[in-house]
């Protein structure tokens, strides 16, 4: 298929920038040892780079008619997998881990695919992906800035996070709207806190920033803590519950979830 429509809803914006494809590559850093994974490999331009590299290619596409061109392929290191990349199950999905993640994402649904890779976040050595321009600022972003958030707390724990290369619209048919970036992460050897109760930590981090203009305590009663717990967390921690959710560190995050988990604990005890 050499000129396939692209399909709006599937969040169809095909790279051509041969430059933008050849520093995704590069910043991949590709090992003999690698697998990579491709979400929405499109009509296969990155795809293909990445197959001229003789390793192994899985790729979830979920336009079918898309799919079925890269399987007539018949390429033998190119798996091609057709669906909703979000409604596979990735632990059946992730056989070979570890993978390296490389894709021009459907921006529709980035922060939803990097839910998945923090669940399943052992089984990636790499990150290669292209977001639009302020999902990947977000992402970035640290404490005190406008741009932090859950996904900024929650990514920047267990990985490390840079930014490759700005993309234009005109890298792209059709041209998207918004500017892109391409980021790489790579696992941090050490993630920045020992989160003892990972659901409890995810849990804290989005009630810090359900609201975001209310202070942290308020933030987090709106979204139904116990006002004795977190005052307990606070006190111990000694950190200002009238601060807002945003100015608080990765570190504090963790120290104020950790606690809570140690006061359910007692909790449960007594
Ligand atoms: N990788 C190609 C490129 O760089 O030209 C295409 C990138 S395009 C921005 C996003 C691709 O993801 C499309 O091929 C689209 O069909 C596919 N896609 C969209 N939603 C998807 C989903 N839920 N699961 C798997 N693929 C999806």
């Amino acid at each position: 298929m050499s000129n396939p429509r692209p399909r709006k809803r599937f969040g169809q914006n095909f790279l051509h920038d041969q430059h933008v494809l050849d520093r995704i590559v590069a910043a991949a850093e590709l090992q003999e040892t690698d697998r990579v994974l491709e979400i929405g490999p499109g009509p296969g331009a990155l795809t293909t780079r990445l197959l001229a590299t003789g390793l192994p290619v899985l790729a979830v596409e979920i336009d079918r008619d898309l799919a079925k061109a890269l399987e007539e392929r018949n390429d033998l290191n190119l798996e091609v997998k057709t669906g909703d990349v979000l409604r596979f199950n990735w632990s059946e999905l992730l056989t070979q881990p570890p993978y390296k993640l490389i894709a021009n994402l459907p921006y529709n649904i980035s922060s939803q695919i990097l839910f998945k890779v923090l669940e399943h976040r052992n089984a990636f050595s790499c990150l290669v992906l292209m977001f639009q321009k302020e999902v990947g600022e977000r992402l970035i972003a640290t404490e005190g800035s406008r741009n932090y958030g859950i996904l900024s707390v929650l990514m920047q724990t267990w990985f490390h996070l840079e930014r490759v290369i700005k993309v234009p619209p005109g890298a792209f048919f059709p041209p998207p709207k918004v500017d892109s970036v391409v980021l790489r992460m790579v696992p941090l050897s050490k993630p920045r806190v020992d989160v003892h109760d990972e659901a409890l930590y995810r849990k804290l981090v989005k009630s810090a920033f359900a609201q975001r203009r209310k202070t942290v305590r308020n933030s987090l009663l709106g979204s139904g803590w116990q006002a004795e717990q977190i005052d307990q967390a606070f006190d111990v921690t000694e950190i200002d519950p009238g601060r807002r959710g945003e100015t608080l560190t990765i570190e504090e995050f963790g120290a104020l979830a950790n606690l809570l988990c140690s006061i359910n604990r007692e909790d449960g005890l007594s």
